[in-house]
């Protein structure tokens, strides 16, 4: 079980901004903008690599929430999602989330 898993069971505190059904999200305990915001789907999927066909919903509602979040949050001006997966893509927790961050103009390229 992943941290995440804690958080939806609420065995572990976050500070959560919305909720339904099939996903949370929730403040970064360690933010890398003014704004930063983790989406998780309630299900354990690992990462982007176990996403498969029978989770076309699922990935559908997730990508439509983060507008919609992104809008309680004050990010009028813009905001970048991101996912990292896997070792090289930066992934240290291993259930699936969208970073949501803004209320900064960001750099790009990412390192
Ligand atoms: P990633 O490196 O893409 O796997 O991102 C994992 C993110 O989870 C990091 O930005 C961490 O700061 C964040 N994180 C880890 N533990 C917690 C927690 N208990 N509450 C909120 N965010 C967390």
């Amino acid at each position: 079980m992943t941290i995440f898993s804690k958080i939806i069971n609420r065995e572990i505190k976050a500070d959560i901004v919305y909720e339904d059904d099939l996903c949370l999200a929730f403040h970064d305990v360690n933010p890398q903008a003014p704004v930063h915001v983790l989406l998780i789907p309630k299900k354990p999927i690992e990462s982007l690599d176990a996403f498969d066909d029978s989770d076309a919903m699922l990935a559908g509602h997730l990508l439509l929430k983060v507008p919609q979040i992104a809008a309680t949050l004050d990010l009028a001006d813009g905001y970048r999602t991101i996912i990292n997966t896997g070792h090289n893509g930066g992934q240290t927790v291993f259930h699936l989330h969208i970073h949501i961050m803004g209320g900064r103009s960001l750099t790009w390229p990412p390192g």
